[in-house]
């Protein structure tokens, strides 16, 4: 793809699951009857739902869990721009960023056609009461290498251990989304229950192993 391509723009923000998903799928189904971009601030997938293992098993997640972005996108000719998404302007169809590879870059405007928002969501960590002092996550690399280095180099002082997800909502009830099955994304007011249990059982393996206590310490 050039600056003169005339083809319809479809940019996509946000490279992980969702986005790379997305584009590979708008790809497959619209063939090269349309240009895409991804955008994301880091270059890389990052395979969240391995955290918890890593940290369990004492290695450093952020040496597993990440997949190179730019040649699986450019395999399937997709642009690829690593940059922050500062502003979508759905009026003027463009999307305000700042390529993030440097300090100091100049904020660019990217025009589309088509826009994907596939950006994650935001962990309300302050929500939760005593996070700040007492608390851990598995949701990134970096909490999961905090984790990591107090499990396994001495920061766990053998006190009470309570895992849990916080409820959220998930879909918006759209209608009219077919092929989506159902044509629709239902609202599910729920709380992600597969990674509480996963950990739970990790943590009571871990104080087995480590001979500091029974799953009786875990809520
Ligand atoms: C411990 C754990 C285990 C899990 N296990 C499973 C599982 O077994 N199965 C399952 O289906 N799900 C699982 N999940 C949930 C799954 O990880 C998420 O649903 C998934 O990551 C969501 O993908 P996403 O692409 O929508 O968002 P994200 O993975 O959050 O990706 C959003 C992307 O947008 C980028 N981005 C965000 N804001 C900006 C910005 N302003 N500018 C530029 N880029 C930006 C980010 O860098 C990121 O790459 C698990 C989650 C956790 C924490």
């Amino acid at each position: 793809m050039n600056a003169t391509d005339k083809k319809p723009h479809v940019v996509i923000l946000g490279g992980n699951f969702a986005g790379l998903g997305s584009a590979q799928k708008i790809r497959q189904y619209a063939g090269d009857a349309v240009q895409i971009t991804v955008l994301d601030r880091k270059d890389y997938l990052l395979f969240v739902p391995n955290i918890p293992a890593d940290v369990f098993e004492n290695r450093n997640p952020a040496m597993h869990q990440r997949m190179e972005l730019r040649d699986v996108l450019a395999h399937d000719q997709i642009n690829f721009i690593q940059a922050e998404v500062n502003a979508i302007d759905v009026d003027s169809e463009v999307v305000h960023i700042t390529p993030n590879e440097r300090p100091g870059a100049a904020a660019v405007t990217l025009s589309y056609d088509y826009l994907v928002v596939a950006l994650g969501n935001r962990l309300a960590f302050e929500d939760i009461e005593g996070f700040a002092e007492f608390g851990d996550s598995v949701s990134d690399l970096y909490l999961g290498e905090q984790l990591r280095q107090k499990l396994h180099f001495g920061g766990y002082k053998g006190g009470p251990i309570a895992i849990g997800s916080a409820r959220f909502h998930q879909g918006d009830g759209a209608k009219g989304l077919e092929p989506y099955p159902g044509g629709s994304i239902p609202d599910a007011l729920a709380a992600c229950e597969g990674p509480p249990v996963e950990v739970m059982m990790a943590a009571a393996h871990y104080l087995a192993e480590t001979k500091q206590g029974d799953p009786s310490k875990i809520t």
